[in-house]
């Protein structure tokens, strides 16, 4: 079944899919391989996770409480320093995704003063063993702020040159108290290596949408329509729908996107008030059981129910959002290229037991199969599997 829980046939020849119909004739000639009825899926894209903080693939670390932002970072240096190597957790949390049928990712990486690229280096090693299976795309990440973190633009501007291909940013007024000392080096540097950007911002209310405001103008006046994103703007579920409305027309005519996970207890954006917009609005799971919080799994279907909850979200066209969050508007904001079920693609596509897309978002059911190249297999080790008489 198709998203839609119509009955397709994919026609896959040498790992490619050549064809996607719906009629039931086949060459005898043809190997044909019965799912079963279930459904059939692009592969899942994960538009905001840290690979480096993760504590999978370590021991359970009980959660620290930490009463401001800077308690927080220390804490999170002190469990990091103790934690198993970062890339093997790296390692271990890409394996789990790719489990879950994730094929792209957009990882955010800390990248200040204090840190270094020490963060980089060892995400990047981690991602080189996963390159036939995940597309991984690097955000040079200042945790630590820019301005307030003396060296930090420097570093950041390395790490640019050493795999990263996305400049990231945080909360320009609440960290570093200047907004445009922080957003002049973000821009700064997509601009000298044509980067995209990709900002965190927790900012609240009026405050945060100042900052979306800037961002945008930056954004236009830069000609970078579709090389924007921002991550959370929890501001924009805390004003009034008629301020959401304003922003959202400049986020879509500037060509700025934005990330929600849904996080637990923060208001987050009105994800179809933004897409009736125009904006462009994308999923990731961002933190997974790590020093800022102790959920998470990987699952970007678990992901999509979670949004989809959160939202209200119970038609099946409102479900088929949180699909696309997850899949399709990801993997646009990330430029991967031939991803979807389409002729002409890479046969790699993911078997769920549901009747369709809206089916699988609100069950969130945790087994499937995964098609790569066209062979059949669980998570990143492609394996055939045995061919059923149809
Ligand atoms: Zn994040």
């Amino acid at each position: 079944m198709d998203i839609h829980g119509k009955q397709i046939r994919l026609a896959v020849k040498d790992g490619r899919l050549v064809k996607i119909a719906c009629d039931q004739r086949v060459d005898a000639s043809v190997e044909v391989i019965d799912l079963g009825g279930r459904l059939v899926m692009p592969g899942f894209v994960d538009g905001h996770i840290h690979l480096d903080k993760s504590f999978v693939g370590d021991a359970w670390r009980p959660h620290v409480e930490a009463p401001t932002l800077r308690d927080r970072l220390a804490a999170e240096k002190a469990l990091l320093a103790e934690a198993r190597p970062m890339v093997e957790r790296a390692h271990a949390l890409i394996e789990q995704a790719a489990m879950f049928g994730t094929v792209a990712m957009r990882c955010h990486v800390d990248v200040d003063a204090t840190a270094g690229l020490s963060h980089l280096h060892a995400v990047l090693e981690a991602c080189s063993h996963w390159r036939d299976a995940i597309d991984i795309e690097i955000v040079a990440f200042p945790q630590a702020g820019v301005m307030s973190c003396p060296g930090t633009a420097a570093v950041l501007d390395a790490a640019m040159r050493e795999g990263a291909t996305v400049i990231g940013g945080i909360d320009p007024t609440v960290f570093d108290g200047d907004a445009d000392g922080q957003l002049d080096v973000v821009f700064g540097i997509a601009g000298k290596r044509s980067a995209k950007i990709d900002i965190h911002l927790h900012e609240p209310g009026l405050q945060g949408i100042e900052q979306l405001q800037r961002i945008a103008k930056r954004t236009r006046a830069l000609g970078m329509a579709g090389r924007v994103a921002v991550s959370h703007a929890y501001a924009l579920g805390e004003v009034p729908l008629e301020t959401v409305d304003r922003i959202a027309g400049v986020l879509a005519d500037a060509g700025v996107a934005i990330m929600t996970n849904a996080p637990g207890d923060r208001p987050f954006p009105p994800i179809l008030r933004l897409r009736a917009a125009g904006v462009h609005v994308f999923a990731g799971n961002d933190n997974i059981r790590d020093a800022w919080w102790p959920y998470g799994n990987g699952d970007m279907l678990q992901r999509a129910n979670l949004i989809g909850y959160r939202s209200g979200f119970y038609t099946d066209d409102d479900l088929l959002v949180a699909l696309d969050m997850a899949t399709e508007a990801g993997a646009a904001v990330l430029g991967k290229s031939g991803y979807g079920l389409r002729p002409g693609n890479e046969a790699t596509f993911l078997v769920i037991d549901a009747p369709n897309g809206a089916a699988a978002v609100a069950g969130a059911p945790g087994e499937r199969d995964i098609v790569r190249r066209g062979q059949c297999g669980k998570g990143g080790a492609a394996r055939p599997i045995a061919a059923r008489p149809s």
